[in-house]
């Protein structure tokens, strides 16, 4: 498929989620806020060192025509450097969000993804850029359905003990890949183990993402068992809440089967199952 005739295609669904978003009264409401989880479970602070300064880039700013000629041409708003990622949604209503991470995976993912198909529900996926470069038609499949990609580092290392160059570089990378796969590229970042450090968060807003952790942990990695993943979703089901869960990195039919219970007893309980929006100006 033509990046463009992909594109055409995820502006068109993009533009089915804003009439869907204002006519449920939230479409002007700002999504999303740096609050604190609503119930934490295991939240991602794992930044180290002294706080970042906020990164106005004025030289940059001044670049930018005042008046005149038109809004600069830029695919996203500059991102403003955060010191700690988001780690809940906000917005009206019960809105959870469910992100899966390290894949994509063909294993797993294409099960997760006729879930997600079969109760017309969004969510993210972070990927890795070496495990997206050899799944690109997952990636078109993703961008299809409407759901989001983010950027989970190209090898899903400790980026706490990268170099500032080669922190940029698995971060970049995957950008790449993501723009080239998905048709545009990603505007959330998630750091891999949750670990965020000065230069992880000051990278991804220059490369215009916003920070995303997650409020409730299913742990689906340690394999505890279907039943165990369910509850820890049911129980930390809340208004905000981010859910993480995993489609690769090791043997995830449990996280494919618990997705097939908990998602419809969510929807049923009430929850409006979706994925941020982030407030372009
Ligand atoms: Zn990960």
């Amino acid at each position: 498929m033509k990046k463009d005739q992909l594109l055409t295609r995820r502006r068109a669904l993009i533009a089915g989620a804003a009439v869907l978003g204002a006519a449920g009264g939230a479409g002007t409401a700002r999504v999303l806020t740096a609050e604190p989880a609503a119930k934490p479970v295991r939240s991602a602070r794992a930044v180290s060192g002294p706080p970042a300064r906020r990164a106005l880039k004025p030289s940059a700013y001044r670049l930018q025509p005042m008046a005149g000629f038109g809004p600069p041409h830029s695919t996203h708003p500059r991102t403003a450097v955060r010191h700690e990622p988001i780690l809940s949604v906000s917005g009206r209503g019960r809105r959870m969000v469910l992100t899966f991470d390290d894949g994509p995976d063909p294993r797993y993912t294409p099960a997760i993804l006729r879930t997600l198909r079969k109760y017309d529900v969004r969510a993210m996926f972070f990927v890795c850029g070496e495990m997206a470069v050899d799944n690109k038609d997952l990636l078109s499949e993703m961008a299809d359905d409407g759901h989001i990609v983010g950027n989970h580092t190209w090898t899903h290392p400790l980026l706490t003990k990268l170099s500032r160059s080669a922190i940029h570089s698995e971060i970049e990378r995957t950008c790449e890949v993501i723009d080239d796969a998905y048709g545009e590229p990603p505007v959330w970042f998630r750091a891999p183990y949750g670990a965020w450090n000065r230069a992880t968060f000051q990278i991804g807003a220059e490369l215009g993402m916003e920070p995303l952790a997650w409020t409730v942990d299913t742990l689906d990695w340690e394999t505890p068992g279907t039943s165990t993943i369910i509850d820890r979703v049911e129980s930390g089901a809340a208004p905000g809440v981010i859910v993480l869960s995993h489609d690769a990195g090791g043997d995830r039919s449990q996280s494919v089967r618990a997705l097939r219970r908990y998602l419809p007893r969510l929807l049923d309980s009430g929850y409006h199952v979706t994925v941020p929006r982030r407030r372009f100006v």
